[in-house]
């Protein structure tokens, strides 16, 4: 039998006439021959809900327990899944990540994937089971204790069991259409993408393109697993929707696909720190230890100093929830004596803004284009890196939604390649 994996976010699930909806496109699937793994997110708001419930019962709560409670919204949903199925006589049955056994590790509130054994869900589908509804986001540590994913986990568990099922598709159902050129709430020329490449969804998602997790884009990229994401409160078909998919199946692309943005992000600059070799190492591997996650890092030209040898500035940035631990790892190294600097400069006004394009491997000219949007508007940049096929500035935070559009309208995204 041909299988289809079909995940359903939050919103997707929110009360039983969604789940209802859901279950008639599971439903409409079995008809057309295939068997279903259905994946399911918790009502919307319920993680939310259980997670707030441990912090105010144990501020420094066990993680294993944390994960006992939040896995436990995933658990409501299946149940109700597998139920409305079998009301309209589709033989369903449900999952939680034990049953299965969903293999994990050990580290709770973010473990992951060791093993899906297919052995006990295919034995179901040999007896005529049509559907398996399996609780996303969740799995078993080998303890034998419940562990959770992540927040967003269940498009990763949806993906994960498209790989080991060999899905003909992971078909991801949510509150948007699609994947877009940009946020639509910040621009209203943006455009819904028929393709995206799976390296460009990465850059997108880990840019904050709410989307999809991260992981579940890699794990999709690495076992080449045909992911679609698409609107559970639509009519939809084999065509609807945005595929993500290697990049050889894109006929044409331009040299951007899309513009994405961070607005948390702070800047900081260490000024006038000596430059010597293993400084750079003596600054991020203090920063990495206190859990800072540096993105974009610039290094300054040399300069004499009047006293000493020659000194440097280093800027980096990271999120703006990120900058008091790194400040004090700063000040703990400096107490330390393992750098110095003569001032620590933050910025926490500011954002930042990239455009994606595996096109950018093959057109040129895509930084000078940004550049110019950017100083048409009268925007600033303040810092700038590039990769193979992503480039993204700072700027000043005020500017972000302006930003957007710029470079929307520089790039026509509005238009098709
Ligand atoms: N319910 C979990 C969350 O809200 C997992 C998911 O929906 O993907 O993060
Ligand atoms: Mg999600």
């Amino acid at each position: 039998m041909p299988l289809l994996v079909m995940k359903f976010g939050g919103t997707s699930v929110a009360d039983l006439e969604r789940i209802k909806n859901a279950a008639g496109k599971v439903k409409r699937e079995v008809e057309r021959g295939y068997d279903v793994i259905v994946i399911v997110s918790a009502m919307s708001g319920k993680t939310n809900e259980l997670v707030g419930w441990v912090e105010q019962t144990s501020p420094l709560y066990d993680a294993r327990e944390y994960d006992a409670v939040v896995a436990s919204g995933e658990n409501v949903t299946a149940g109700l899944m597998a139920l409305t199925l079998q009301e309209m006589d589709v033989p369903a049955r449900s999952w939680q990540g034990w049953q299965v056994p969903i293999q994990t590790t050990s580290a709770h509130a973010s473990a992951r994937f060791i093993d899906i054994p297919r052995t006990n869900i295919d034995a179901k589908f040999a007896e005529g089971m049509k559907v398996a509804v399996v609780a996303g986001f969740q799995g078993v540590s080998h303890e034998g204790r419940i562990t959770t994913l992540g927040r967003g986990g269940s498009d990763t568990t949806a993906v994960a069991f498209a790989a080991a099922f060999a899905a003909d598709r992971c078909d991801i159902y949510t509150d948007v259409d699609g994947v877009y050129t940009t946020d639509p709430r910040l621009c209203d020329k943006a455009r819904k993408l028929d393709r995206i490449a799976f390296e460009e969804m990465l850059e997108l998602a880990s840019l904050g393109a709410k989307v999809l997790q991260t992981r579940s884009v890699e794990l999709a990229m690495r076992y080449k697993v045909k992911l679609r994401v698409l609107s559970s409160f639509e009519d939809t078909d084999e065509n609807s929707g945005t595929l993500v998919c290697d990049e050889e199946d894109i006929m044409e692309s331009k040299a951007v696909s899309g513009v994405a943005y961070s607005r948390d992000e702070a800047k900081m600059t260490l000024v006038s720190v000596e430059d010597r070799p293993g400084i750079a190492a003596a600054i991020f591997g203090p920063l990495a230890d206190a859990g800072v996650n540096v993105d974009m890092i610039v290094q300054n030209i040399s300069e004499a100093n009047t006293g000493g040898g020659p000194v440097t500035d280093m800027t980096f940035s990271c999120p703006t929830n990120q900058v008091a631990r790194a400040r004090k790892a700063m000040e703990d190294a400096t107490a330390a004596g393992t750098i110095r600097y003569a001032q620590l400069v933050v910025d926490t006004d500011v954002a930042k803004l990239s455009v994606v394009g595996i096109g950018m491997r093959s057109h040129a000219g895509v930084a000078a284009t940004m550049f110019k949007a950017l100083a048409a508007e009268g925007i600033n940049i303040k810092v700038i890196t590039t990769s193979e096929i992503k480039i993204s500035v700072l700027i000043d935070r005020k500017y972000m939604e302006l930003a957007v559009q710029a470079l929307h309208d520089a790039f026509e995204l509005d238009k098709a390649a």
